[in-house]
């Protein structure tokens, strides 16, 4: 038998599109938290505490509003769990994380024989996917054709596709749902806790699933938020589907949702845990103390900060997130992304190359807030591109990242 020595993470700077840097109250609360059962007044009160912030920060009168245990795609599969075989979908993936949420659409539509022929990758004829090139924002006009041609049960979109940094037109991806007479589903894994947007504006959209780790803050295996519209709530009842775990009607009791109401004696759906329930309670209580606007214009400002920085080093910017920038190296590095982010990470400094084709830097903000924190950054990939021959003057760019604080302020 082996039994190997305690593990030991090092702390690293977290640069990338997530996981965002976990703030140290969130830690706190996790590490603080006594011992309690799933079914603890505690815990439970902690849930629907909770279950009442994420509609706030969501701005959200949904009553299935609420988190499901896990990651961004444990979220992801309990929304997209609306989704059946057969069912008529219409996907638009601009980007690593949509191209997977396509998949799993893929996966739930594909008929038995379908998932038979290609288990790992079922071509599902009643799924639609109309892709936009990476680097590329899902349009208007794009949806609006589609939804117009097809005629799907459900369309699909990310708000904010994080693996080439495109925010997409949320609005004009509701309005052709509402036209069409389509549900929306959408993956806002990246945009909630960081932009400023209110979900009930959205009418079209019925289903929508965030992550723990990106702009909520909350790594120490929390909850992924979920919300669903009463329509779309009506379709599961009516129709059911194939899941125990993550049934968006099941899972609800353990939050103090039952029949569509709040109630204030919770089911047990799963033993969920204490501390990731402390945790996620206190990285709400955060998000709600800095206020979701000032949060959303502080990243702006930020990421214009890190954007004109890395130009200044020569990269061009393809990206329009506010969390994260995605860029191309100046031609001398080009080919040379991913020893530049494995020598990066090798210093604890953790940037991200892009994970599909085309190859480019990914570098994030989540929760670097201050212009110290974005300095930093600036400074230690400014030594990475420096290490790998790049020609410019580091002092030059800190200089410049130094007097557009100095504008602001
Ligand atoms: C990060 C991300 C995911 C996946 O989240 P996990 O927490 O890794 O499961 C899905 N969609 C988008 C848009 C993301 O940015």
């Amino acid at each position: 038998m082996t039994v190997f020595a305690p593990l030991v993470i090092p702390d690293t700077l977290a640069a990338g599109p997530g996981p965002g840097n976990t703030d140290p109250r969130v830690l706190e609360r996790f590490a603080s938290s006594g011992v309690a059962d799933h079914m603890q007044k505690d815990v439970l009160r902690g849930m629907m505490e909770a279950k009442q912030m994420l509609r706030e920060l969501w701005g959200t009168k949904n009553v299935y509003t609420y988190g499901v245990a896990g990651t961004g795609f444990s979220g992801l599969d309990c929304v997209l769990s609306l989704v059946l075989p057969g069912d008529k979908v219409v996907c638009f993936p601009n980007g690593t994380f949509s191209g997977i949420d396509t998949l799993t659409i893929r996966m739930k539509a594909a008929t038995a024989e379908e998932l038979a022929a290609d288990s790992l990758n079922p071509k599902a004829a009643s799924v639609t996917v109309i892709d936009t090139p990476h680097g590329q924002s899902v349009t208007a006009d794009t949806i609006d054709k589609a939804l117009a041609a097809h005629k799907p049960m459900w369309a699909f979109m990310a708000h904010w596709e994080t693996g080439s940094g495109r925010i997409n037109d949320l609005k004009a991806f509701s309005d052709a749902c509402v036209k069409h007479g389509v549900m929306g589903i959408c993956d806002a894994v990246s945009s909630l806790g960081v932009a400023d947007f209110s979900i009930d504006d959205y009418p079209g959209v019925v289903a929508w699933a965030s992550c723990p780790q990106k702009g909520v803050l909350s790594l120490p295996l929390t909850y992924a938020p979920v919300s669903f519209t009463d329509k779309a709530i009506d379709m599961v009842k009516k129709r059911g589907c194939r899941t125990y775990v993550h049934h968006p009607i099941l899972d609800a009791r353990h939050w103090g949702i039952v029949d569509g109401k709040d109630v204030d004696t919770p089911g047990y759906h799963q033993t969920h845990s204490c501390y990731a329930v402390a945790a996620f309670h206190e990285a709400l209580r955060i998000i709600l103390g800095y206020g979701r606007r000032r949060k959303a214009s502080d990243y702006a400002y930020h990421e214009k900060a890190l954007r004109q920085a890395v130009e200044a080093m020569g990269c061009d910017v393809t990206s329009n997130m506010t969390s994260l920038v995605v860029l191309n190296l100046p031609g001398k590095l080009k080919g040379k992304e991913k020893e530049l982010v494995q020598g990066a990470r090798a210093q604890g400094f953790g940037i991200w190359p892009t994970l599909s084709e085309p190859v480019q830097v990914r570098i994030g903000i989540l929760n670097q807030l201050s212009p110290e924190q974005i300095s930093e950054i600036v400074s230690r990939f400014a030594d990475a591109m420096l290490a790998m021959g790049a020609e410019f003057d580091k002092q030059k760019v800190m200089n410049g990242l130094k007097s557009y604080y100095a504008k602001a302020a």
